[in-house]
């Protein structure tokens, strides 16, 4: 949910610098074609989930070789000074400085498009930045890894003797759910990410109170709470969402699903990663493969998958918004449009535990509860740290047909379009928990290549944010 991009362009123009927007998704070459067409004085990036943050790093090598000298400002939700400074930086002779949130986008730009004040923000993000590096190259030695069948040794101790994994409560396979009621989902929006987005600190609701900024967020919300009214009462976005149960077994840290209960013809593996990091004893090293039956139990597991959309009808909305000069609305109702997608999930979530898979059938949680996850089971979305190839998206897309059914679009670089979406898969061990994939080593990533139908080069692709060794060396 990329909102930080569009504050960047209103705050900047707010100070009277002009912005091209390209938009999300654009080619390099295109950037920079427009760059040099409309004579840009700078480039800035911003970067969604973590394909984006290698795209960058390509980015400056072609502003390299295409002679640029301007700067490049890196932001977004993935980015961050230390990538930036050890991925990004080093392909790019001109500055290249990453930018935290929108409120220092105008400081930065104009301290590097003054001739007083450019040498020294550039002499301090590059001290910076060096220290960064260091730092960075001394820990890469100290950092050990176990060995991955070391790993596998010390999976998550579940004890499968004598667990009834719980058998879906819906007959069909695979189930879609068309034009849901938004005013349903109302109830289940999770606030504290909305005023995240919108840049505004503190906890939600004391935000609301707050000396200092209550006032400005109250409007917040007030106007978010109107327009909320609107998009339900004249249906603004249409919500879709598509999940399934599938028979599945744990086989070694992949998981098969099949395509029966006879289990006898796989459908497709979903392959995960295991911890690689050097854990103090006890510790597990953890896959999400641990939270299925394994095969040898012979238990008839199941495993979920899920995708939700609200983002349907807004792109139209916005770009009217956008036409009549009001960037706030625009900016609100995708926001918006962002925390009905999570508040769909997390209604989803709900009415598969207690319904549709109905393992638990006497939970009731208030929103509280619910965001604080205080139920049995877990929604792990690849591309997240618990599994983070992302191109774990296109087995989800293929077994629930994501796209025929709700019309969300998987790019090139595993985004969603519409960007108001969700996905991920459902486990529901009680045992269960999100987890930190971290530091992977050579090892895992070449057998992961094979298991996944990749080859090396790819995995290290898509894999590199997690790789703790540098596959140029
Ligand atoms: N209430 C939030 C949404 C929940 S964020 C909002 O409205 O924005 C938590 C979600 O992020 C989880 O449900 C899961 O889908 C994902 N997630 C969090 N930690 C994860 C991890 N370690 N691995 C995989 N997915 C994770």
């Amino acid at each position: 949910h990329d909102i930080g991009k569009n504050i960047v362009g209103v705050v900047l123009q707010c100070n009277n610098y002009e912005v091209i927007d390209l938009g999300v998704m654009v080619p390099a070459q295109k950037i920079i074609d427009t760059a040099r067409e409309v004579d840009a004085d700078i480039i800035g990036l911003s970067g969604l989930i973590t394909p984006s943050l290698d795209e960058m790093v390509n980015f400056a090598s072609e502003m390299q070789r295409q002679g640029f000298e301007i700067p490049l400002l890196v932001g977004g939700a993935t980015t961050s000074r230390a990538h930036t400074a050890v991925k990004v930086d080093p392909k790019y002779d001109g500055p290249v400085v990453w930018v935290k949130d929108a409120s220092r986008s105008v400081p930065v730009a104009a301290a590097l498009l003054s001739s007083e004040r450019r040498d020294r923000l550039v002499g301090e993000v590059t001290a910076d930045y060096d220290s960064i590096r260091e730092r960075h190259a001394a820990k890469r030695g100290e950092r050990k890894l176990v060995r991955i069948e070391d790993a596998r040794a010390n999976r998550s101790p579940i004890d499968w003797d004598g667990y009834h994994p719980p058998r879906p409560a819906m007959a069909e396979r695979t189930r879609v759910l068309g034009d849901y009621p938004l005013a349903e989902l109302r109830d289940y929006i999770d606030w504290q990410p909305f005023f995240n987005a919108w840049e505004m600190k503190g906890r939600f609701p004391d935000i609301l109170n707050n000396p200092a900024t209550g006032e400005t967020a109250r409007q917040l919300y007030e106007d978010a709470q109107r327009m909320l009214d609107t998009i339900i009462d004249e249906g603004w976005l249409r919500a879709n969402a598509v999940f399934g149960l599938f028979p599945a077994h744990a086989v070694g840290d992949d998981i098969e699903v099949y395509t029966d209960d006879s289990r006898t013809e796989v459908l497709t593996t979903l392959c995960n990663l295991r911890q690689q990091g050097q854990h103090r004893d006890g510790v597990p090293h953890r896959s999400l493969g641990d939270f299925v039956a394994p095969r040898e139990t012979g238990l008839p597991d199941h495993v979920g998958a899920f995708a939700v959309t609200t983002g349907l009808g807004s792109a139209d909305r916005v770009q009217a918004f956008k036409d009549d000069l009001d960037d706030y609305s625009a900016i609100l109702l995708e926001s918006l449009a962002d925390r009905l997608a999570e508040a769909f999930a997390e209604r989803l979530h709900e009415r598969v535990r207690t319904e549709f898979w109905g393992y638990a059938e006497g939970e009731h949680l208030d929103n509280q509860e619910l965001l604080k996850e205080r139920y049995d089971g877990i929604r792990p979305a690849p591309g997240y740290p618990a599994c983070p190839d992302h191109t774990e998206k296109t087995k989800l897309w293929e077994l629930l047909d994501v796209e025929a059914t709700t019309g969300i679009q998987l790019t090139e670089s595993m985004a969603m379009w519409p960007g108001a979406a969700v996905s991920g898969w459902y486990f529901s061990h009680p045992k269960s928990q999100y987890f930190v994939v971290g530091r992977i080593d050579q090892d895992q990533v070449e057998d992961y290549a094979v298991r996944a139908g990749m080859t090396l080069a790819e995995a290290e692709r898509w894999l590199s944010p997690n790789l703790a060794y540098d596959p140029e060396d």
